[in-house]
């Protein structure tokens, strides 16, 4: 069994099929999904799309390119959705983390201090709740790390882990996890395999991130929950161990991680 900790099955556009997505994703072991909500409206259609789907859960957050959205308002209305409260009464699964949220100095339109505001404002939205936190960082690790640091969070995860060995290793000596994409199994990346090499057995998780970041073989086309298998067999190659090691691992790691009922 595989998990996919970190899928955007609920964008429609990209996934019209979603049914034979789930299907093919069943047939190669991937047999659950977190999908990961982007920004307000698209963590409440994350929400809306898993609700009768058993193998599926849903995480809300904003990230750092929509940081315009930080307002009181939508602060409140994060609050409600975790709380099944509202608009939200109508859900039954309630999020299992905060994200994407994060800091991101390569691409987001938005300045480092409105980010990081948002930022801070979604982790205190976390340890109010208790949830995990799924971290997109971008350029921006220093001032990731200062302000994951100065708010206490415990449960993190850095998605599509993308950092040197010096901030893969602060991650992991503070017990965050660190996840990995198909760029893993692109062929120029040398350092992140010898990170993906390095991790320890319980604290790293794999995802796709689809539609985005297919693995080598499908590079430049449409990514989807059932690449997880060819991410878990080249990280298995890289790190010396069956497949069903790093399957076991990985599962029991997303389990842990995101408090799923098993
Ligand atoms: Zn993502």
């Amino acid at each position: 069994m595989l998990i996919d900790s970190h899928s955007h099955l609920h964008f429609h556009k990209d996934f019209p099929d979603w049914q034979e997505v789930i299907t093919r994703a069943e047939a190669a072991g991937v047999t659950r999904q977190v999908l990961i909500g982007c920004e307000m409206r698209d963590s409440e259609r994350a929400a809306n799309f898993v609700q009768d789907k058993p193998s599926l859960e849903w995480v809300a957050g904003v990230h750092p390119h929509e940081s315009q959205q930080i307002t009181p308002e939508n602060l409140r209305s994060l609050r409600e959705m975790i709380r099944l409260e509202g608009d939200f009464a109508r859900w039954v699964k309630r999020p299992v983390a905060v994200g994407e949220i994060g800091l991101d100095y390569f691409r987001s339109p938005h300045a480092p201090d409105v980010q990081q505001k948002g930022f801070r404002e979604q982790l205190e939205i976390a340890l109010e709740f208790d949830l995990p936190v799924v971290v997109h960082v971008r350029d921006a690790f220093e001032d990731a790390a200062t302000v994951l640091r100065d708010s206490g969070v415990k449960r993190v995860v850095l998605h599509c882990f993308s950092g040197g060995p010096e901030q893969a290793d602060w991650a992991w000596s503070r017990g965050f996890l660190t996840s990995f994409t198909g760029v893993v199994t692109y062929p120029k990346n040398t350092v992140l395999m010898d990170i993906v090499r390095q991790a320890p057995a319980d604290l790293y998780m794999l995802e796709t991130d689809c539609p985005y970041l297919a693995p080598q073989v499908h590079r430049g086309k449409r990514n989807e929950p059932a690449f997880v298998r060819e991410i878990a067999e080249h990280v298995a190659e890289l790190r010396g161990e069956p497949l069903e090691t790093v399957a076991a691992q990985t599962t029991a790691n997303a389990i842990r991680f995101f408090d799923l009922q098993v």
